[in-house]
């Protein structure tokens, strides 16, 4: 997984530049927890309005420290549905495990990106400092990680990550039939 300065200095001038028309907003935002760790997930929208005006989604995964802290350089997960990301950034991004690849059709960008910089899109650039412009949202999810530490509660993502990465550990050892065995297991 990729530091999210890394990111950022590998995105291109013009991309930076244009981030700066983009407007956008954080839809959501929780503590949650995956494969790759304990991490602040933010769900928004962004667009370009001296563009096309479309709204974009996009997902953000700032992910916290051995200590339960955000780091000043987080590791990220960063994934937009624009055009651009789809050819430029998804597959460069994924392959590092900083992205999903959703949109792309998972080859490397051969063209776009023949050497597969980790870089993002205007939107998830105006994202990442809406983000950042928002002291109180980082400090609100920080507080519901002690919450549910304290009470014990996990987030259902993360039971749902959890199932999955077991369900994955134990079938890689032998110990789940697979699926097109289980019709046979009649009694
Ligand atoms: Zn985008």
């Amino acid at each position: 997984m990729i530091h999210m300065v890394t990111i950022l200095q590998r995105t291109p001038g013009n991309i930076h530049r244009n981030s700066q028309n983009c407007r956008s907003k954080v839809t959501s935002s929780v503590i949650n927890s995956d494969a790759g760790g304990e991490h602040f997930l933010v769900k928004g929208l962004a667009m370009d309005p001296t563009t096309t005006k479309t709204n974009y989604r996009q997902v953000v995964k700032l992910y916290l420290n051995d200590k339960g802290l955000l780091p000043n350089n987080p590791k990220v997960f960063v994934w937009c549905g624009c055009p651009y990301f789809k050819y430029f950034c998804e597959v460069a991004l994924a392959i590092r495990g900083s992205s999903y690849i959703i949109n792309a059709n998972g080859a490397l960008p051969k063209i776009t990106n023949p050497t597969a910089k980790p870089q993002v899109c205007k939107h998830c650039l105006a994202f990442m400092r809406k983000i950042k412009a928002q002291p109180e949202l980082l400090k609100s999810m920080a507080v519901q990680r002690v919450k549910a530490s304290a009470t014990g509660n996990r987030p259902k993502d993360a039971h749902l990550d959890d199932l999955m990465v077991n369900h994955a550990l134990a079938h890689r050892r032998g110990q789940v039939a697979d699926i097109g065995s289980l019709g046979t297991r009649t009694l």
